[in-house]
């Protein structure tokens, strides 16, 4: 099954708004094994809609629209369908029933143009609003199915979930279950992980690889189809263990994860207190972590050292260090790492410093990062980062490598005990 995606709304059109809604429905085909093969946005015109559907079927046999369900007059988008394939829109008396009910539940008046969002093609089948009030539908027409929903994506996801998704699962003739696994990678650019796989990309077909970047991440999407989910399982271990054989060291995790939260794990499982002295960073690793619930069992605390004068008072780093190195160093990064867990008696101390942009500081390029890691019994180890981004990014990846590098010398100082 091809599948085409219609978004209809003049507002994407200007740019008021992102097409999200193509996104969050293209993944969730490409679970169900539909091909989506176009994107099309359309402006509130019948004329422009009606051609968009006409150049849809001659290429895609799945067309679903988004948008233009509602009751007032620039929503056409079932009554240009309607119009196109010859078919008339009919009241539907459950959906008429829960417009009235919502009417009087919220004490509104219902005016007679709300009553047009009950009116759906005939034949179709109703895919039930029950976070709103335009129903969507399903209808098939000569080799083309059609799917109608509504624009705003808190509508449009559950029912799509609820509704949607298993009406289009019967469509698909076809035994197979899907499997998908995200992995997730740090430390490595999508263009070297895409290297380093090359051939098993190119390669593919079941299961499929799906590179994905953003925000200094990348991922791997892998997808097996098969009538077994068991063995569906074991094809992504192999196609899995291929990878991890070419960059298992970048690999951090699966699916929805973060570092932060692959961290919080850790350092749960080791029973060890965390506290923190960001400068750069300003607080951002520590909202991160505190960001989950239960975190006091392993977060004691920590400070914002973003000036000479706190680092030197509240955690002493010395003098000397700050006018020999300066404060964008690994000197000061080791002394502010050390001095703030022993400040808050934690096991582990880690710290920020470093230059975020978007002027250079102490004749260091923006990007110099310096992370200081201390665990209790152990050397104290300073890692270095050339980042050189906007000072957005400099300083949420800064956060993103403290999670990493700490991560990675605890899972050492395990290995080495
Ligand atoms: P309503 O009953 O709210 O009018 P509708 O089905 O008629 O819903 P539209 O009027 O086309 O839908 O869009 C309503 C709102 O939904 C838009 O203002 C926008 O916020 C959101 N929306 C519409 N299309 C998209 C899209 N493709 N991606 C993300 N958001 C969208
Ligand atoms: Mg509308």
């Amino acid at each position: 099954m091809n599948a085409e995606i219609i978004a209809v709304g003049s507002e994407l059109l200007l740019g008021q708004i992102v097409n999200s809604n193509a996104r969050f429905l293209s993944q969730q085909l490409a679970v169900l094994g539909i091909n989506v093969f176009y994107h099309t946005v359309v402006g509130d015109n019948p004329d422009r809609l009606r051609s968009a559907i006409e150049i849809a079927e001659k290429r895609s046999n799945l067309i679903i629209f988004t948008g233009g369900l509602g009751p007032t007059k620039d929503d056409l988008t079932k009554e240009t369908i309607a119009r196109h394939l010859g078919k008339e829109l009919v009241m539907d008396i459950a959906a008429l029933e829960s417009i009235e009910l919502f009417f009087k539940k919220t004490n509104r008046v219902m005016t007679e143009n709300n009553k047009k969002q009950a009116l759906v093609l005939e034949g179709s089948t109703i895919l039930q609003n029950n976070h709103g009030m335009a129903p969507g539908m399903m209808v098939e027409n000569g080799n083309c199915i059609y799917m109608l929903l509504p624009g705003p994506p808190k509508e449009m996801e559950p029912m799509f979930l609820q509704f949607g998704r298993a009406a289009l699962s019967n469509q698909v003739k076809t035994n197979d279950k899907i499997v998908s696994r995200v992995l997730r990678f740090f430390g490595i650019g999508e263009a070297s992980l895409e290297t380093e796989i090359m051939d098993l990309i190119e390669q593919q077909t079941n299961p499929t690889i799906a590179p994905l970047a953003a925000d200094g991440e990348c991922t791997l999407r892998l997808t097996a189809k098969h009538q077994d989910i068991q063995t569906a399982e074991s094809m992504l271990d192999e196609t899995e263990s291929k990878i991890r054989a070419r960059a298992g060291e970048f690999l951090y995790g699966y699916d929805n994860t973060s570092l932060v939260a692959e961290l919080m794990k850790l350092l749960k499982e080791k029973n060890v207190k965390i506290s923190a002295a960001e400068s750069l960073t300003g607080g951002l690793f520590q909202q991160e972590l505190t960001s989950f619930p239960g975190v006091s069992s392993v977060f004691k605390g920590g400070v914002v050292c973003y000036t000479n004068e706190v680092k030197e008072k509240v955690l002493g780093v010395k003098k000397e260090t700050i006018e020999n190195y300066g404060v964008v160093s690994q000197e000061c990064a080791k002394e502010l790492a050390e001095n703030v867990a022993a400040l808050v008696s934690a096991d582990i101390g880690i710290s920020f410093t470093g230059v975020a942009g978007p002027d250079e500081l102490e004749g260091k390029p923006v990007g110099t990062v310096y992370i200081g890691i201390s665990i209790k019994g152990k050397q104290t180890v300073v890692e270095k980062l050339e980042l050189g981004g906007s000072r957005e990014a400099n300083r949420t990846r800064s956060v993103k490598y403290g999670c990493y590098y700490l991560i990675k010398h605890l899972q050492e100082s395990q290995k080495a005990n």
